[in-house]
Order: structure tokens, then sequence, then C-alpha cells
């Protein structure tokens, strides 16, 4: 490659990855996530085109250009299409899917990579660094495209968890296996390439086999930090590629995403008070448990008129959003609700669960739909000290992130969960359909509380109804 032509390509990539980072940093604030996204993708497309145009390898350009564009252009299209049409609560899993593709991307590179695959060099020619990283982007590629198609099947409702103790033996045994694998392949020296392609595929194999054991067992109110993990295992492969490649814009951007996906990982974990080892090997959420339907109290409802009534006279009105408000697509009459009331001069505040909803942030996102102002937005630590002065907590469609038992109930699946502690507060309203349980599939002594009172019905219905009854007011 000419010397100009390099020079160019590598500014392109170090423009790219500013752009991306950015991208990321803008992507941290509401009003300009929109165009933080937007700032990236144009990096990515900045370093694509920089690569076709000045990428040479031993002084021939890259071929098949046209079948470059092709698949960039169909991925364009199937992505855009899915993108346009996903409906806001199947986000989750359709970041899971993408996720997924990201992984396949990052295992298949891996796979094309070894030089054994065209037979024209031998592993020992190839540095060991370099062998490690084809395996570990294999691997961890692998691993996160199964473990997140099961991941989407869980959130999508198609898969169910398996826990046993038996999966996790399993998991255990595949890990060594895994690892004794890599080993052996980047110990061999000069040895037939053909023979060396079966070790490789034989790990390929156990790779994808153990992402599905890897999220088959967890469930409950796991399954967000599983996301989030497997976005960083995305991220880790992708980097690997841009050490194959030496390409520095492939590097930053895996190295970004594996950071960002471990540190919110980190953060999902200290936000539900648990340990990632304890995420991945312990039962939380499902079957195991206290004793679940064993609840105090009585359900008592309110009506329209009284709910209206003591809404309209509190001073300080709390909103815990939850999956229903995003299930019911209620959140534009929340916010003309909350509108309504902040006229009459009440205080209106949303209190925000790290884990309400399905996808992290995804009550953000769905406020920020609505045009809530994000001042009115209150982070969970935040929120919970001023809980006993609040006049009305009203919990709309949530369910785990509002249960006691997480604090109270060493037996609970999701005991040491910090939770919003709506049952603090001087009155609780609850809408939703009727007494379904949460993510988490447990039952929520909240709703049976002395000062709670249910307000039955689909989420957008009843606040289209509140709201026609405050006006009247
Ligand atoms: P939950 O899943 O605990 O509860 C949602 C409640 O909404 C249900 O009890 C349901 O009750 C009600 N509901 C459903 N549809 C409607 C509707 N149309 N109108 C009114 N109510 C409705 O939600 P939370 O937000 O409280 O908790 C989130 C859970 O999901 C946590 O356990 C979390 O760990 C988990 N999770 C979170 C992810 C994330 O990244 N945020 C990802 C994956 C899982 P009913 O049927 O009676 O109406």
């Amino acid at each position: 490659m000419s010397f100009i032509g390099t020079y160019i390509l590598e500014i392109s990539y170090i423009i790219a990855s500013v752009l991306f980072i950015l991208g990321l940093k803008m992507l941290s604030h509401p009003v300009t996530a929109r165009r933080g996204n937007l700032l990236a993708a144009f990096g990515m497309t900045f370093a694509i085109i920089a690569t076709i145009l000045w990428h040479r390898h031993n002084g021939t350009r890259i071929h098949n250009v046209g079948y470059i564009i092709a698949a960039i252009a169909a991925g364009l299209v199937v992505g855009w299409l899915i993108a346009v049409k996903v409906k806001m609560t199947a986000m989750p899993q359709l970041v899971s899917f993408f996720n997924g593709m990201g992984g396949a991307c990052a295992a298949l590179i891996s796979l094309m990579e070894f030089p054994c695959l065209g037979g024209e060099t031998h592993l020992a020619n190839m540095l060991h660094g370099e062998v490690l990283a084809i395996i570990v982007a294999m691997v961890i590629g692998s691993v996160s495209f199964t473990g997140s198609m099961i991941a989407f099947g869980k959130l999508d409702g198609r898969i169910h968890d398996w826990k046993s103790p038996v999966v996790r033996i399993i998991n255990i045994i595949f890990l060594v296996v895994i690892v004794a694998l890599a080993i052996f392949v980047m110990s061999r020296g000069q040895v037939d390439p053909r023979s060396e392609m079966i070790w490789m595929y034989l790990l390929l194999g156990i790779a994808l086999v153990y992402g599905i054991f890897f999220v088959m067992p967890i469930g409950g109110a796991d399954m967000p930090v599983v996301i989030s993990l497997l976005n960083s295992f995305t991220g880790v492969a992708a980097a690997m590629g841009g050490f194959l490649y030496d390409n520095q814009a492939m590097l930053t951007g895996g190295i970004l995403v594996g950071s960002a996906g471990t540190i919110l990982t980190v953060l999902m974990c200290k936000a539900m008070n648990r340990s990632l080892g304890n995420v991945i090997l312990g039962a939380f959420g499902g079957s195991s448990g206290s004793a679940e339907n064993d609840v105090d109290g009585h359900i008592k409802e309110i009506t329209l008129s009284d709910a209206s009534v003591l809404l309209n006279y509190s001073q300080k009105v709390v909103i815990i959003p939850g999956y229903g408000l995003a299930a019911a697509q209620a959140q534009h009459i929340c916010s003309e609700l909350d509108e309504m009331l902040t006229n009459r001069g009440v205080d209106v505040k949303y209190a925000i669960h790290p884990v309400a909803g399905r996808m992290p942030g995804h009550m953000n996102v769905l406020l920020a739909e609505a045009d809530v102002p994000y001042e009115k937005l209150v982070e969970m630590e935040n929120i919970n000290p001023a809980m006993p002065n609040v006049d009305v907590a009203v919990v709309i469609g949530a369910n785990d992130v509002v249960n006691p038992a997480a604090l109270d109930d060493p037996c609970s699946p999701i005991y040491g969960m910090p939770i919003i502690n709506a049952h603090e507060a001087k009155n609780i309203i609850v809408m939703k359909r009727g007494m379904g349980k949460g993510y988490a599939a447990i039952e929520n002594n909240l709703f049976y509380h002395d000062k709670t009172r249910m307000l039955f019905g689909n989420a957008k219905d009843t606040l289209q109804s509140l709201v026609g009854e405050i006006k009247n007011l």
C-alpha cells in the first residue's frame, strides 16, 4: 500500500474511533442520545468506506467489493425493517438478537482467519498471541451468539428456564473442556493444517452448545444482567478481531462495547445486590423461594373517582412505572396525567428502578418518548429516602421492583434486590390488569398492604379514565 493510503486509512480509523467515543458519551443523556447514535453510525460508515478505498493486503486492494456492498445493503434493509416494525415492548428481544449477530460475526471471522482453513500456512507460522486472539474471539463470539438467541427466546416467552443442578455441573465440564482444548490447539506445532481444523470445529461446536447451557438455567429477574454480560462478550470478541486485523476502529469499537457492557453488568449486579457469580450460578427468580402464596391481608380496590380526588388533593405524588406501562403503551397518557396534576400544584415525580421493564433504561426511554422532563425522573436511591413523605405512590404496571419481599423475606428468590419503597408512602394506588405476577413469578405482599388500593384494568384505559375524572373535578 502506498504510504499516503496507509496514512489516510489510519487517520480515518482514529476519526471513526473518536466518533464512537463521542457517540457513546452522548448516549448517556436522552436529549443527546439520538444524535449520539447517528454520530457512532456515521463513524462506522466512515471506517467501512475508508477500508474499502485504502486498505491493501500485500499490495492488493480488497476483493469482492460488489459482494461486500450487497451484503451491507441487505443487512441495512433487513435491520431497518425489523427496527421500524418492532414494538417498544419487544425491544429487549431485538437487542438480544442483534447482539447475538455480533457474536456470530466475531466467531465466523475467527474461523476464517485460522490459518489452516485455507491450508496456506501452518499454525506454527503464527504468533501465539494471534492464535490466542482467534480462539478467544471464536469461543466468546459463539457463546454470545447461542446465549443471546436463548435470551431472545426467553424474553419472547418461547423458551422457559431449565433449572437443574445437573446443568451447573455440565457447564463446569464445558468450561474445563474449552480451556483444555484451547491450550491443546495452541501448544500444537508444525502439524497437518487439516487435522488442526478439526479441533477448531470441535471447539466451535462445544462453545456453541455451552452458550445454550450457560443461559438456560438463568431466569427470573436475572435476565437483564445476562443480556448485559453477553453484550460485553460480543464487544470482547470484536476487539479480538481488531487485534487480528491490526484495525484500530474495530479494536476501539470492541473495547467500548466490552467495557460498557461490563460496567453495566457490574452496576446491575449492584442494583440487585448480587454478585455476578451468584447471578450465573444462583437460582434467582422462578420456582424456588419462600411461601409464595402465603400472603397476609386482603385486596382492596379503589374507584376511579376516589382515586382522582386522592391524587388531585395530594401535595406529593410519585409515579412508579414498570413493565406494564410499556406493555400498555400508556406513557403518553401517563405524561398527560402528570401534566394535569402538576398544573394543579401537585409535585409529581417518577421513581426509576434500574431493572424496571425489560431492558436497562427501559423506563427512561419510554418516558422520554412521551416528553416527560428528564428532571422528573428520580433514581431509586434518591427517591427512597423521600418515600415516607409522599402522599400517593402510583404504581403503574410495576410488580417485582416494588415487592417488599426483597427486603424482608430471606427465603424469597428476590431477597436482597433493592426496590422502590412504595410501601413507605402514605397511600399506594396500584394499576394493573389483575393479580398477574411479575417477571420473577412470585407473589407481592404490597398488593395486600393496608395502605394499598388496587385500580384494575389495562394501564392505558385506566389512566385515560382517571384523566377524564380529574378534568371534571
Ligand atoms: P414485572 O414484570 O415485575 O411486572 C409487570 C406487571 O405489569 C405484571 O404484574 C402485570 O400484572 C402488569 N401488566 C402487564 N401488562 C399490563 C397492562 N397492559 N396494563 C397494566 N398492567 C400490566 O415488572 P417490573 O417492571 O416491576 O419488573 C421488571 C422485571 O423484569 C424484574 O424482575 C426484572 O429483573 C426483569 N427484567 C428486567 C430487564 C431489564 O433490563 N429491565 C430485562 C429482563 C427482565 P397483570 O398481569 O396483573 O396486569
